[in-house]
């Protein structure tokens, strides 16, 4: 890749600082040494989403395996799932609970539109489900849910919250303890601003009075919190990730969430102004600060391909037209300008 190169996509553009740390000589695992940034890692994530008693499972896997592993170790403990979908992430969950046997009922919600929380009040009395599973960004639209609208409901009907966060922690508010929610799961590449290939599981206090399912070898919720005791991963981790991973949660740590939530928010708040002034639709009724999914006017079939050639990385939205630019990693003012003025001088060939 070139020095030059400019990443809308995830992870986004990375620090020298962290990337080197890919060139580096990396520990052996059963260490002291890696244990112990194991432990601080754990310790550091649980106070960035707040998750004060619970735990941390890391996994060396994408996010979906960190979805596939809550299926398998959690979901298949209840009668019924109750999913809420709203694009490809949502329907994710319901083909994990297809592939897996679980009884699941689907909720459906219109492109990059927010949700109609009577209907979903309505739906979950009716169907009473054990779990409920959603996304908070569901990063095909960059739609933002109300997880505390969510949550209410959950807590009125008794039914357990699953919340795939992997694109909103650490771009959107979130307090895993004040929402109760029962399981938040998130990945590298997204909000931590590092390579992909790890994904990590947020168990609270009382999700983890359960007794598991051992439905799942490499997942297994039981066996990878038994290494956690001691700072452990079962196989080997990611270490050179690992790595990355510690360095970078010691930045976001120091810089603390408000201050990370608020420059996501900046960024992204500008790119909206610029799409506004080239005429470009920004569908997401209530948009997460971490991507913006727009449409443009024309041209919009070579757009993707043409932004290669120049070095710059967007994201093709799935829908004719349709365009997602991420707001993660380093990105300056003069980047979007940049950027805006490239696609305008694309759509205007
Ligand atoms: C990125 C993402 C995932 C995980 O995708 P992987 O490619 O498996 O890492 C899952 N859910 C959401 C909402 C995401 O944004």
């Amino acid at each position: 890749m070139s020095k030059n190169m400019k990443s809308y996509v995830f992870p986004g553009n990375i620090e020298d600082s962290i990337l080197q740390i890919g060139g580096k000589p990396f520990p052996y695992m059963r260490t002291e040494q890696f244990s112990e940034l194991v432990k601080d890692s754990e310790k550091m994530l649980r106070s960035l989403i707040n998750c004060p008693n619970g735990r941390v499972i890391s996994y060396t896997a994408s996010g979906t395996g960190a979805m596939d592993a809550v299926v398998t170790n959690y979901v298949t403990l209840f009668s019924k799932a109750f999913i809420i979908a709203g694009g490809s992430f949502g329907y994710r969950w319901k083909s994990l609970c297809d592939y897996y046997q679980c009884s699941s009922e689907v909720f459906e919600v219109p492109f990059a539109r927010d949700i109609n929380y009577v209907e979903l009040e309505d739906a979950i009395a009716s169907s009473r489900p054990g779990v409920l599973l959603c996304q908070h960004n569901e990063t095909s639209t960059g739609q933002l849910y109300n997880l505390e609208k969510i949550a209410a409901i959950c807590k009125k009907y008794n039914v357990s919250l699953v919340v795939d966060v992997i694109s909103s922690f650490l771009s959107d508010e979130l307090d895993m303890d004040a929402l109760g929610i029962d399981i938040c799961i998130t990945s590298s590449q997204k909000g931590l601003n590092i390579a992909p290939g790890l994904s990590f599981i947020f168990l609270s206090s009382k999700a983890l009075q359960l007794d598991f399912a051992p439905k799942s070898y490499y997942f297994d919720f039981a066996e990878n919190l038994k290494n956690l005791e001691r700072g452990q991963t079962p196989y080997s981790p990611a270490t050179t990730l690992f790595m990355q991973l510690h360095a970078r949660l010691q930045k976001d740590v120091v810089l603390g969430v408000e201050a990370i939530i608020a420059s996501v928010r900046e960024k992204a708040l500008y790119f909206r102004e610029l799409c506004k002034k080239n005429g470009w639709e920004v569908p997401a009724e209530t948009p997460s600060n971490s991507i913006t999914g727009f449409f443009v006017r024309r041209n919009s079939d070579i757009l993707f391909k043409e932004l290669i050639k120049q070095d710059i990385f967007i994201m093709p939205g799935g829908t004719p037209g349709y365009f997602r630019v991420s707001h993660l990693g380093i990105q300056s003012k003069e980047d979007l300008d940049n950027l805006a003025e490239r696609i305008k001088e694309i759509e205007n060939r």
